[in-house]
């Protein structure tokens, strides 16, 4: 097989690495991503909400309206105690304009949005070609790929997700992820759809679980929920009967409509929560790690996908303002640590896997980010 040259190679064409080769190709350069998966990407079938935060980020690189088209939007929020009582009903996110507000879709419609982005940008995007080791020298980095190919780069870019091969290059010692102290399940049921307002999310604080649920245009409720008790084995496929019905009794013991909403879902799936809460490097000479792959938070804040575009204005603004690749990475890393750190610390205290009595202030200001994502501003820390 042929070798390939780039100023970028991007390993992983899933949301962090579509949302990179977006901005990246926005900054003028070129950009080659491999991605393991044969055709798509791997999909858990859960779904996500997006945050105006993410939306805006996705706006500085042309994406925001063709993912506007996918999934639906949401435009309130309420939180039910476990007697059903509504605590809060407020507006979500930045409601006026139809470009930042919050969204709903499926993992697999976000992914298939973006993959067709990329496509329609003219960026070379290449199925069932998994990274299996790089080799970085003065002159740059050679990928090496499981189709038997290489791609050569200035710049490798790990958005290889939680498990990342690109992490271990950068740092062989480098720590796993940990289990963050839930179980989430998700479904979605067309039979059991509880009085909603449109584009409304209902939080539920129930006795046994954290629940999320909202009715889609179509009619059908997607539903979320959290569950505090010790990993699962096996994850990313249908709970069994055992635990269904654990899950069944505790929605059971509140006055709300979770249970119902369980009990008409045939097809649910389970997985872990996990995070990583410290990964010391982010970079080599030429090798670098974004999205989940860096700073991978548990689901509760729902701000991974946000977290990835954010990356994806920040790294390409940094290549584009600074004098050469290193100052590049530096700046990037500045700018991109603290944030994502304070974001896994805020979902662990959501999610039980440490829970600091308080959390510190953010790190920067709602001007400084909005300074750091906006595409016409220079980047400075
Ligand atoms: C249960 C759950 C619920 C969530 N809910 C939300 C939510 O509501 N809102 C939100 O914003 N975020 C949510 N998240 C987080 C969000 O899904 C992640 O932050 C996001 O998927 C990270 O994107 P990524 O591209 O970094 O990693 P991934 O989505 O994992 O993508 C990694 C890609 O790299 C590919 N890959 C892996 N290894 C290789 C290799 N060696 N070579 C080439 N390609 C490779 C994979 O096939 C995949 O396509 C949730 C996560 C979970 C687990």
């Amino acid at each position: 097989m042929p070798g390939q040259n780039a100023h970028v190679v991007i390993i992983g064409g899933g949301i962090a690495g579509t949302a990179a080769a977006l901005a990246l190709h926005r900054a003028g350069l070129r950009v080659v991503v491999c991605e393991a998966h044969p055709r798509t990407a791997t999909d858990l079938g859960a779904f996500l909400t997006l945050a105006s935060n993410g939306m805006k980020a996705l706006g500085q690189f042309g994406a925001a309206a063709p993912i506007s088209r996918a999934g639906f939007d949401l435009t309130s929020m309420s939180a039910l105690d476990e007697n059903g009582t509504e605590l809060i009903a407020r507006p979500l996110g930045e409601v006026e304009d139809e470009l930042t507000r919050f969204r709903c879709l499926r993992w697999s419609e976000l992914t298939a949005a973006l993959q067709a982005e990329v496509g329609v940008q003219g960026i070379e995007l290449r199925h069932g070609a998994g990274l299996l080791g790089a080799v970085e020298n003065a002159d740059g980095v050679t990928a090496e790929l499981a189709d038997g190919s290489t791609v050569t780069a200035d710049l490798l870019i790990g958005a290889d997700g939680l498990n990342s091969l690109v992490r271990t290059l950068i740092d062989p010692n480098a720590a796993g992820p940990r289990y963050a102290g839930q179980r989430v399940f998700y479904g979605y049921t067309s039979t059991a759809t509880p009085p909603s307002v449109p584009g409304r999310i209902t939080m539920v604080r129930g006795r046994a679980a954290s629940f999320g649920y909202t009715l889609s245009p179509a009619g059908q409720t997607y539903w979320f929920a959290r569950q505090t008790a010790p990993a699962l084995e096996q994850v990313g496929v249908e709970p069994s009967a055992e635990l269904r019905a654990q899950l069944l009794e505790g929605l059971q013991q509140d006055q709300t409509p979770t249970a119902e909403i369980v009990a008409a879902t045939e097809g649910i799936l389970v997985t872990n929560a996990r995070d990583l809460p410290q990964v010391e490097k982010w970079r080599s000479e030429r090798m670098l790690i974004i999205g989940d792959a860096a700073h991978a938070a548990s689901p509760a804040t729902g701000q991974g996908a946000s977290m990835a575009f954010e990356d994806a204005v920040v790294l390409a603004k940094a290549l584009r303002d600074s004098p050469d690749q290193d100052s590049a990475l530096k700046l990037y890393e500045q700018v991109r640590r603290p944030r994502t750190e304070y974001n896994i610390a805020a979902s662990a205290a959501m999610t039980g896997a440490s829970r600091p009595p308080t959390l510190p202030p953010a790190p920067f200001s709602d001007e400084d980010v909005a300074r750091h994502l906006e595409w016409d501003t220079p980047l400075s820390a």
